[in-house]
Formats: C-alpha cells, structure tokens, sequence
C-alpha cells in the first residue's frame, strides 16, 4: 500500500478493480453487490457499453478546450438539462461543493446588486454542501468544521423542515439574501421533509414574499435518484438555482449551477469560471447519461425499486425493536437504528455488501438505477441478515 497518498479517508481493507452493472469486483476475484454507487455517482451501473463507447468517441476526438472558445457538447448539455428542469441556464463546474459554491457567489452578487450589505444566507441543521471553505460553513456539521475555523461568515442556520423558524429570521433580519436547502437531506441520514410539498411551498412563498432566491442543493438528490429528474419536482414549486454533481457524469467529474429567471441574470462575463468546467468530455459524460436514463426508463424504475426494496425491508425488520424508522425517496434509502452502527460496514463488506452508515446511526443505501427485482431482493436479503447478526450482539445505546 502507498505511504503516499494523503491520510484523508479511513478506507476499508478492499481494493475493487473491475465493475459490471451493481456488482465489483476486489483483486482477490470476490463479487461484491453494490448498494452505494460510490456515494450516488453511478447511477448507470458500473461500465455500461453504451456510456464507455459514448465517453471512449468523445476522448478520441476532443477532450478538453477552454471556455474562451463555444463547446458544442456543453450547449448541448445545458439545453437538454434546461429542458428537463425548466431553469433557464447553466454554469458548468467539476464537483458538488463547486456547484454550491456558485449558488453562494450567485446570492452574494444579486444582494451586492440590490444594495444589501453583509448579506446572509439561510441554512439548515444536520445539512451537507461539501468541503470548501463557504460549503464547509454553510454545511450543519460542528465535526465537519472544526479545526477550520474561521469559517465564512454570512450563514444563519435553523432546523430542517421548521416553517416556522424561517419565517422568525425572516422578521428578525433585514439582510437574508436566500434560502440553500436539500429537499431530501442525504448526509443528514436521509431525511424526507414530513410534508415535501408543503415545506417547499411555505419556503417558496417566504422567498417571493422578500425577494429571497429559493438555492436547492439536489447534489445528491438529483438526477433520477428520488424518481423524478430532480426531487423539486415531486413538489409544485420551482427552485431559483440549484446545484447538480454525484450522478450527472456517471463518475466522470462533472458539476452544475442551474438559475432561473433574474437569478440567471446574476452572473456575468468575468464574474465566475472554471477551467476544466463543461469541457468536451464532461458534458459529453453528463448528456450521454441523461439519455441512459431516459431511454432506460430508470426514473420510473428507481421509484419502483425503492418502494420495493422498503417494503421488502419493512417485511424483514418487522416487530425488530432496534429499527427506529425506514424511510426513503426513490432510491435514497435510509434504516434508522436505535443504536450507532457504523460497524455495519465492515460487517456488511465481509457479506459482499457495499453500504454505508451517516448520521451515526442511519444505514444508508443508494443502489444504481439500474438496479432489477432479483439484485434488489438479494440486497435485502444480504442487508438483512448482516442487521440481524449487529443487533444480537450489540448492545443498546442508553
Ligand atoms: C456530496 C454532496 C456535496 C459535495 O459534493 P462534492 O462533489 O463532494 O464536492 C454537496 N451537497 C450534497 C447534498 C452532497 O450530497
């Protein structure tokens, strides 16, 4: 094992060289079935034929030119996400954190143009928008923050899915700019606002009412993940920007801004870039998933999938005290336990299980869309049995 590379990840004792569709493979030749999709990014199983020819043409006839010049494959791109969102434009970027970051500059530069000094964002408790310096303040987690400080100035944060605690900022301060907000907290442990509808609803009519720009982070919510396009649109209400990354490029690096209306006036020529943002190769990754997806119905199946698999999870844990809550959102599947259950993993790996714990005590799963009856059955099956065993010989939380 290199010495070299920087110690930023307890990893696990495995080394995957070869996927196909929801199963990996380690170097010892072992099969693994894949429950996370290396954390939402490949939506489309492992080496789909159709996304590797698509991505392999695209290397072999231009990788990369600067945003100094028009690229044909990110117009593309732009055009075909602005049409299934209905958001106007699109600034191109690498990375999720990225992508929020370029809705934070956004908000910051419609206040500046409105004449609100020290403008401030809101945020939300137990929220995840990535690692930079501005994601990491606007991020709900003390642990992910310490040591970093000081952190960026401008956030004020008030607990997920409270109307109310919004609408007392909003009465409390002459300065909040925005509202950044996931409508289904991934790192969170997978919360699903009580009432999507509503809660979108109340914070859209609170934004119009001050003149806010309604910011979603759908980073992880997006791209089919939850059934729709973007989970928004399990909601009557339209987002003023919105970030995208994890699933858009199937794993080729890809990150998007998305605005509407005057939030996609915002920014002008030389006001933010990206060097490597919406090159050839990325967007073309990016288009050529969308039309995977769409031509494979996968909207409609990860819905279908993710009913099943939280049935079929329900059936399993059924009268099993130790399971808090399941919940879900298409294929964004969380297990709440009464206890921490970070071990899981490890205990999960050693079953050929790839899951993960966030929130100390949520099991999370985010399976490929692609994933069919019999690969969501054995997940369950394997999920099932690896629970069982933790929670015999667990103990419970006091
Ligand atoms: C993963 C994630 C991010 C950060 O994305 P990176 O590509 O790691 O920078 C931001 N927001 C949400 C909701 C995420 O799940």
């Amino acid at each position: 094992m290199s010495q070299h590379v920087m110690n930023t990840y307890s990893r696990l004792p495995v080394t995957f060289v070869k996927g196909e569709g929801v199963w990996l493979w380690d170097d010892k030749g072992e099969k693994y079935l894949d429950a996370l999709s290396g954390i939402a990014v490949t939506g489309l199983g492992h080496s789909h034929p159709d996304f590797v020819k698509a991505i392999s043409e695209q290397a072999a006839t231009l990788m990369h030119v600067s945003n100094l010049y028009h690229i044909v494959e990110q117009e593309a791109l732009a055009d075909k996400l602005a049409e299934i969102s209905g958001m106007d434009s699109v600034f191109f970027c690498n990375s999720g954190c990225e992508a929020n970051e370029a809705q934070i500059k956004l908000a910051r530069l419609y206040a500046h143009n409105k004449g609100i000094e020290n403008p401030e964002i809101i945020v939300m408790e137990q929220s995840f928008h990535g690692r930079t310096l501005a994601t990491l303040s606007a991020t709900g987690s003390r642990k992910a923050q310490a040591g970093f400080e000081p952190l960026v100035s401008g956030f004020v944060r008030v607990p997920f899915d409270d109307v109310d605690a919004v609408k007392q900022v909003a009465a409390r301060k002459n300065n909040v700019i925005a509202i950044l907000v996931e409508p289904v907290q991934g790192e969170g442990g997978i919360q699903v606002p009580a009432d999507m509808n509503g809660y979108m609803n109340a914070l859209r009519q609170i934004c119009d009412d001050n003149e806010w720009l309604l910011m979603i982070d759908e980073v992880q919510s997006g791209i089919a993940r939850t059934g729709t396009w973007f989970a928004f649109q399990h909601t009557d209400v339209m987002p003023d920007t919105m970030a995208l990354a994890k699933g858009l490029g199937s794993g080729v690096p890809i990150g998007a801004c998305l605005a509407k209306g005057v939030a996609a006036e915002v920014l002008k020529p030389g006001k933010h870039g990206s060097t490597f943002g919406g090159n050839p190769f990325a967007t073309k990754a990016g288009s050529t998933t969308l039309a995977i997806i769409e031509k494979q119905k996968l909207r409609e199946n990860a819905q279908a999938m993710g009913d099943f698999i939280h049935q079929q999870l329900a059936a399993a844990f059924e009268g099993n005290d130790a399971i808090v809550n399941i919940r879900h959102a298409g294929l964004m599947i969380g297990v709440e336990l009464d206890r921490p259950c970070a071990e899981l993993v490890k205990l999960a790996l050693d079953n050929k299980l790839l899951i993960n714990v966030t929130a100390d005590k949520v099991i999370r799963l985010l399976p490929p869309l692609v994933i069919n009856q019999e690969e969501a059955q054995e997940l369950v099956n394997r999920l099932a049995t690896v629970v069982e065993h933790f929670i015999k010989s667990s103990l419970k939380a006091a």
